[in-house]
């Protein structure tokens, strides 16, 4: 549906119905601004409503990713696993819309394709694909950092007659895979995903593998009814570690060093982070795992010597053993029944490095050592992360400029939620955000960005623009952490794997500490940081 300019502008766009989205809309709404969102999708979700493909679930435990800023809203909704799979995600982000009565503001199916900024009337005009515009005081763009697909530049992939689907755009109807040749592109943490959950239903499984990934368990299991009455009744004391834990996950962090113990403690401790739940073996590991390269190795050692231990193939397990980066370098995945399911006689690793994929032909794949048949490629290829969703949509700041022509060399912003030269634009949850427990940091942002909307309008301002300066000291604080962490520079972080991106830190290096630290420095100086004005 499209809106129109005049009677319909609103004080708040929020642009995006994920976790992120959800929230803005409900917070300023509740601080009393009119509000609106669009929504490219048919649907509420985000990630959880586009990344449907089988195995797709939580890295995070369930309740820790919910929201907190109801008890009531945490007291009524039981999550069934400790990392619920994407049906019951977005069942859930559909209630919390419906609880909170906010889907009356979100028009779905309304991709926006241009927001300009008029610096005389102070709004932005927000136009859709469908040619409906709206105008808004205020943007904010809740829009994700894994939201744009990435599909590799493949020679001949419309010529395929099979079934092809990106995960990140997994289609709402089951693609059936029972007794087919599925081919699986890619290897991180959709991928193994997929091919964990198909392997027992397909009658062939090729898996096409450019870089092994540092795969640990995952070790999910059900919430016991003990277990759901604990967390409701342990609901104030959760939310007071979540909202102040760097990572924003309930994990304790341990201060020990990986020499601190002797090698057989060590081992034992190992085991222990390999029994453990999720993200702990990343936050709960030896202090120094992510900076002492002698520590890393020691996991690195341990991780390999288990994948040697249950894949019965002495070739396919040591091609399944990460040699081109250490732990913690790129997003590890965590994984039930992936190193597992290559000792099915129907599962094949294509190891891309020896043989390269040639072209996507009528029926299946061509690699250098010539074609696979396939029924269906699942492209488990990742995503334009970070700036691919924002440098979309056609941003246009004061004189017009280009938001692509501002980030040229990589974003520039300012506690990742503001660029200076686009007044009264927002996005939490974008470049310079989200290291770790997602909506946990997205939502101190949103926080932060209402609070602010809240102090201008209590000033009589309506307009905020950060200062050049606050910017430019956030970003070089980003760079010089990224530079300082032997992790800084790696693909993934940086966005390396899409041609010609310019290769620039995209998540706060500096992490949840640095962002706390300096919004109190914000409010402390009475919002110094921007400036204000009225129109
Ligand atoms: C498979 C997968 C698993 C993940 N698991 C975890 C996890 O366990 N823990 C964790 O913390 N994080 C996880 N993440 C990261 C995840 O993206 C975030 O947790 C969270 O979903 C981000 O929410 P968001 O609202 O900021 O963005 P998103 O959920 O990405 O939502 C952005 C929305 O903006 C919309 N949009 C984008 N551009 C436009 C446009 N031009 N016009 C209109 N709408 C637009 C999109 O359609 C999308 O619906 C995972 C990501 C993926 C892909």
């Amino acid at each position: 549906m499209a809106f129109s300019p005049g009677p319909e502008a609103v004080d708040v766009l929020v642009i995006g119905a994920g976790v992120t989205g959800i929230y803005q809309l409900f917070r300023a709404r509740e601080a009393g601004f009119s509000v609106a969102l669009v929504e490219a999708g048919e649907g509420v979700g985000g990630t959880w409503f586009w990344n449907r493909y089988p195995g797709a679930r939580f890295d995070s435990e369930s309740y820790t990713y919910a929201y907190l800023f109801s008890e009531e809203l945490f007291d009524q909704w039981e999550w069934q696993e400790h990392f619920a799979g994407q049906p019951e995600t977005e069942r859930y982000l559909n209630h919390v819309v419906d609880r909170f009565d906010l889907r009356r503001h979100m028009r779905f199916g309304a991709v926006v394709t241009a927001a300009s900024w008029d610096d005389a009337s102070g709004t932005w005009t927000v136009t859709t694909k469908d040619g409906g515009s709206v105008r808004a005081r205020f943007l904010v763009t809740a829009t994700g950092v894994l939201s744009v697909p990435y599909v590799p530049d493949v020679p001949g992939r419309d010529d395929f007659r099979g079934v092809q689907h990106h995960t990140g755009r997994w289609p709402a109807e089951p693609v059936d895979m029972a007794g087919r040749r599925v081919a699986v592109i890619g290897t991180s943490s959709s991928g193994v995903q997929v091919v964990a959950a198909v392997v027992d239903e397909v009658a062939a499984l090729d898996v096409y593998q450019r870089s092994a990934n540092w795969c640990t368990p995952l070790n999910n299991r059900p919430i016991t009814a003990d277990e759901q009455a604990r967390l409701r009744a342990d609901f104030e004391q959760l939310k007071k570690v979540l909202d102040t834990s760097i990572h924003g996950f309930h994990h304790p962090i341990n201060d020990r060093r990986a020499f601190d113990d002797p090698p057989e403690a060590r081992q034992a401790f190992f085991e222990e982070m390999w029994a453990s739940p999720g993200f702990m073996k990343f936050t709960s590991n030896y202090v120094d795992i992510l900076t002492d390269p002698a520590a890393n190795a020691e996991w690195c050692e341990f991780i390999a010597g288990k994948i040697r231990g249950i894949v019965h193939d002495p070739g396919t397990a040591e091609r399944l053993i990460p040699t081109d980066h250490r732990y913690g370098e790129k997003r590890p995945p965590y994984v039930a029944g992936y190193f597992e399911a290559f000792n099915r006689p129907h599962v094949t690793l294509v190891d891309l490095r020896d043989t390269p994929i040639v072209r996507i032909t009528e029926t299946g794949i061509e690699t250098t050592a010539g074609e696979r048949p396939a029924d269906v490629i699942v492209w488990a290829t990742g995503f334009d992360f970070g700036t691919g969703a924002m440098l979309r949509m056609g941003i246009r700041g004061r004189d017009g400029v280009a938001l692509e022509d501002h980030w040229a060399d990589g974003p520039v912003t300012f506690l990742g939620v503001q660029t200076s030269g686009f007044p009264n634009l927002f996005f939490p949850g974008g470049p310079h955000a989200a290291a770790g427990n997602n909506p946990r940091y997205n939502g101190d942002q949103v926080d932060f960005i209402t609070d602010l909307l809240e102090h201008a309008r209590a000033h009589g301002h309506d307009v905020v623009e950060v200062t050049p300066e606050a910017e430019e000291r956030w970003t070089a604080m980003i760079d010089r952490a990224a530079a300082e962490t032997p992790f800084g520079t790696i693909g993934q972080y940086v966005g390396g794997n899409i041609p010609g991106k310019p290769k620039r830190y995209l998540l706060n290096a500096g992490g949840r500490p640095k962002l706390f630290k300096e919004i109190a420095r914000v409010v402390d100086t009475d919002y110094a940081a921007f400036d204000l004005s009225s129109r």
